[in-house]
């Protein structure tokens, strides 16, 4: 069985892949395979919209069965921001670093930990070019945002995300701690589930 990864994010389709190692089954495609690979914009207005829109889109375009993800960080205190626009909060071309630094600020005002309640989102999608949108799954990771940069695994967020349970940032989980946890890791696991036990997806 051959999946196309819609994505051009390097980070992400080795992330992706590290979780399939054990799917001997599935040969991952990526952009690299196809001559030209649509570059497919974030214009939905949540997670799963943005997600069914890359995988169908690449889906369509390359004829073969696609795997799409979007994520982002919901803070409750921002009703929700930066959301899906977690990787433009400041801007198109914003930096990780300018986002964070625009979120910390404001929440500067809010003092207890307790009321800085935030999550990470994935939704993952896989698109079958004849039958549409074969699964979709969500996974979540709650936890504060902290109030300084902390740790320097990761990427994006992860510094000033404090997951529930623990006293620590996400980066300064190892790579391991945090696919057990996290949003992706949730979203990831229940798509290989659903790959693993669906004769002919
Ligand atoms: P996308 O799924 O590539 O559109 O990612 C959206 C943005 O959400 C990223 O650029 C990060 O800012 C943020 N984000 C998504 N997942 C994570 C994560 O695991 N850690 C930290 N930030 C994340």
């Amino acid at each position: 069985m051959q999946i196309v990864i819609a994505s051009k994010n390097i980070g992400k389709i080795k992330e992706i892949k590290s979780f399939y190692y054990d799917l001997p089954e599935v040969e991952w495609l990526t952009f690299k395979d196809f001559k030209k690979f649509p570059d497919v914009g974030e214009k939905g207005n949540s997670f799963l919209e943005n997600a069914r829109l890359k995988a169908r889109s690449i889906s369509l375009y390359t004829n073969k069965i696609t795997l799409a993800d979007d994520s982002g960080l919901e803070v409750n205190f921002l009703g929700g921001r930066p959301g899906v626009k977690s990787s433009r909060y400041t801007g198109v071309d914003a930096t990780d670093k300018q986002n964070r630094d625009k979120l910390i600020k404001e929440m500067e005002n809010v003092k207890k930990i307790s009321d800085r309640t935030a999550r990470f989102v994935c939704s993952a999608v896989l698109w079958d070019p004849e039958k549409g949108s074969i699964f979709e799954t969500r996974g979540v990771c709650e936890g504060f945002i902290g109030f300084e940069e902390k740790g320097t695994g990761g990427f994006g967020y992860d510094c000033i995300f404090i997951p529930t349970g623990y006293k620590k940032t996400m980066a300064q989980l190892t790579q391991n701690e945090k696919n057990s946890i996290s949003h992706r890791g949730k979203a990831l696991r229940a798509l290989c589930k659903f790959i693993l036990t669906t004769p002919n997806a």
